[in-house]
């Protein structure tokens, strides 16, 4: 047996958490094996296990959407024993048994392999907030956005996803202008690579239809007014990527951006990304992200913090990124 976090939910459609013992037989459909090392707690996971969103959709459930580890049993052509893997997304977490389990079978077709250069510790500090802040960059660059066109901003600096796009974008040579609601962590935004840190109140209130050009473009965790306001001050040709709803889902904006100065609103999801997509990303994360950074923007828990994270991630509590070694 392994103990597992388990999602339920009463007749009154009351959900709770709780742990408990499963065995592999109570695992889902899979054709390979992995034993969880690390894991990570995301603002999804925390809606997952507070219930304040319907992340989870089937009962009971093992929640938690990121996982690495190491494969124990596969019939699926590309993963052997051994082998050292990733999962993000894919429902799992949400639909599929997930990684707060000594366990997980999912499909071979939802891993990417574990890169050399980089633990599984490291994997998970990255996670979904990471892979997807790196999803965002890759975007901005599809759309010719480069460090000569002027600032970025990203919104949710001090955040997972915010963290993380700081240090891949000033690594990458931007001027990164940090928007944050805790302007008391302005020296870690600074370490991180923000040359600029400003306050979440400027961008919160309601957006005018246009302002002034302040940024080429930007990574957005937050969405609804402050989105809009992003929109707002993008320059010329600019391009905006969207990703979170930490703020609202809403999004109280005008076309004015786009029609008038060419601005572009890119889409970013993680979950059902395609693989090669995933690779990539991943790649460039093993290779671009700063090691010390990536450990300076992360604490790690054991796995019976994760709920007690769980309730600090969407209270805005937790700066940066949470590892979960499960062997603690
Ligand atoms: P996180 O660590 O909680 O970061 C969110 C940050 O947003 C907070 O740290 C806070 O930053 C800011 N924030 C929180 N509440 C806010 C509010 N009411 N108004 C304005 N700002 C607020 O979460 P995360 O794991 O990085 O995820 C960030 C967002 O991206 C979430 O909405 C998540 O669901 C989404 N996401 C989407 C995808 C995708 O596939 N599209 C993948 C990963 C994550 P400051 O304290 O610095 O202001």
């Amino acid at each position: 047996t392994f103990r597992a976090l388990l999602v339920t939910r009463d007749e009154d459609k009351k959900q709770s958490v709780a742990v408990a013992e499963m065995t592999e037989d109570d695992l889902m459909e899979g054709d390979v094996t992995v034993a969880v090392e690390a894991t990570t707690v995301n603002y999804k996971d925390g809606l997952a296990i507070t219930g304040m969103a319907p992340v989870v959709r089937r009962f009971p459930l093992v929640p938690g959407i990121d996982f690495a580890g190491t494969v124990v049993k596969s019939s699926h052509v590309d993963w052997r024993e051994g082998d050292q893997v990733i999962l993000n997304g894919w429902g799992v977490g949400e639909t599929h048994h997930g990684a707060y389990a000594g366990l997980a079978r999912v499909k071979g077709d939802w891993l990417v392999k574990l890169p050399p250069q980089i633990t599984p510790f490291e994997a998970m500090a990255i996670g979904t907030a990471g892979y997807t802040a790196m999803l965002c960059v890759m975007a901005l660059e599809r759309h010719g956005i480069a460090p000569e066109r002027g600032p970025v901003i990203v919104t949710g600096a001090a955040g997972g996803v915010g963290s993380i796009a700081i240090a891949i974008l000033s690594r990458l040579g931007f001027h990164v202008v940090a928007s944050t609601g805790r302007t008391s962590e302005e020296d870690y935004l600074r370490d991180l690579g923000a040359a600029e840190v400003i306050a979440r109140d400027e961008l919160s209130g309601p957006a005018r239809p246009l302002g002034r050009e302040r940024w080429a473009g930007g990574v957005d965790a937050v969405g609804s007014h402050t989105l809009a306001n992003v929109l707002s001050m993008t320059s010329y040709g600019g391009a905006v990527a969207a990703c979170g709803l930490a703020g609202g889902m809403d999004l109280p904006a005008s076309v004015a951006p786009f029609i008038l100065r060419g601005v572009s609103l890119l889409g970013i999801d993680s979950v059902m990304a395609p693989l090669s997509l995933r690779r990539e990303a991943w790649g460039r994360l093993a290779r671009d992200l700063d090691r010390a950074k990536l450990a300076s923007l992360s604490t790690t828990i054991g796995f019976g913090g994760i709920v007690d994270a769980a309730h600090a991630i969407v209270e805005g509590r937790i700066r940066g990124r949470v590892v979960v070694d499960m062997a603690k």
